[in-house]
């Protein structure tokens, strides 16, 4: 079974507008009366909290705490606290008491959750298609459209669903590192990725450039995660061509290639009560992106972020050496002039020209030759 590239977006708000807009919503309640209500369980953990269903937070608890001690390895920094709010738990006043009492909340769809919502939309489906089909025959239609729907979407199932699974918790974690990332380097920036208002949504993450946003997101990735990521990078290295990764150039000061696409599905999404309780986070698959007028595949940008990540951090032998640029780059200068001024002192080619040479010299040292890490696996 090939590995599925997960292409994870997220696109926020700014808070100014979006609290004033949550609070006309619902009023306030503590994070005690919250976790004292009926039918609601608290997971706390060092890391914040996990709010669900009786019997479903503590993976996301785990999940929290790993990503959080994650965060630390690679940003030398305490993550910032953060609330999880999973995606049965859709009130108002919960989700918004979360968004005063924590500087991190992610809603998030458990694989119950994504499991209920793809299989009310097959029922749908097969009742508009088979009409006069007989009771047994059309449960049976169901559950397998449904279980071949989250295979396929690494979302869960009951056969493969150990790796469904790592990818979940993968991804996850991939989210948790946007949102800490942000309040880490910008801690002014108060991110609402729970209220959605589409025309708020200006841009694909936080203030920083988009590469470096997406990177400190990669970084907290599992292993499952990361195969898919080095897939693409092994096919470049195999073909010694390079075309399909963005330029430094390019890549330093671009807008994320799907952010266009994650905004017109948050905005698809507003129209159903299930969809607003999505937030504005985006899993998309990598046959579910569009194509784009550059030829390149957005799946790819993550690739990049990948290969890249590693790189700079074999090269200059800090693990942390991110939290160098992101401090550079959040005091308001650039990777151009981080490279100028400190990339002599960590052994780096000063000029992005040469920097992007010797970028893709490594690339084919380390993955040419290579044979694809999701082929063989079953
Ligand atoms: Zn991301």
């Amino acid at each position: 079974m090939k590995k599925i590239i997960t292409a994870t977006l997220m696109s926020a708000s700014l808070v100014s507008s979006a609290a004033v807009y949550a609070v006309q919503e619902a009023a306030l309640i503590s994070v005690q009366e919250i976790c004292a209500r009926d039918a609601i369980e608290c997971s706390r953990t060092d890391a914040g909290i996990v709010v669900g269903r009786p019997g479903t937070t503590n993976p996301y608890a785990d999940g929290l705490n790993a990503a959080a001690k994650r965060f630390e390895r690679f940003f030398g920094r305490t993550a910032p606290k953060a609330a999880v709010v999973l995606g049965e738990i859709e009130d108002a006043d919960i989700r918004t008491s979360l968004l005063e009492a924590y500087p991190v909340v992610l809603p998030w769809l458990t694989i119950k959750d994504r499991e209920a919502m793809v299989a009310s939309g097959v029922r749908a489906q097969v009742r508009q298609q088979y009409p006069d089909m007989d009771e047994a025959t059309f449960e049976a239609v169901v559950a397998r459209s449904v279980q071949a729907s989250l295979n396929a979407s690494g979302g869960a199932g009951h056969e493969g669903g150990g790796a469904a699974a790592d990818v979940h918790q993968g991804v996850y974690a991939h989210e948790l590192g946007h949102l800490f990332f942000i309040r880490t380097f910008w801690p002014e920036e108060n991110m609402n990725v729970v209220n959605t208002r589409p025309e708020d949504v200006m841009r694909y993450a936080g203030p920083g450039p988009d590469w470096l946003d997406e990177m400190a997101a990669v970084l907290m990735e599992n292993q499952a995660l990361t195969e898919g990521r080095e897939t693409g990078l092994i096919t470049l290295a195999n073909e010694d061509d390079f075309s399909g990764l963005w330029p430094l150039n390019d890549y330093f000061g671009m807008t994320h290639p799907a952010f266009e696409q994650a905004r017109a599905i948050i905005e698809a999404r507003q129209n159903t009560a299930e969809g607003r309780a999505k937030g504005n986070v985006v899993i998309l698959q990598r046959g579910q992106l569009d194509t784009r007028a550059d030829g390149r595949d957005s799946a790819m940008f993550y690739s990049q972020s990948r290969g890249f990540a590693d790189y700079l951090i074999e090269k200059t032998g800090n693990e942390q050496i991110f939290t160098d640029i992101a401090t550079h780059i959040a005091a308001g200068a650039s990777m151009e002039s981080w490279l100028r001024e400190f990339g002599v002192g960590y052994g780096l080619q000063v000029s992005v020209q040469a920097l992007e040479a010797d970028f893709h010299h490594w690339l084919e040292g380390r993955y040419g030759g290579m044979s694809d890490p999701s082929h063989g696996h079953s």
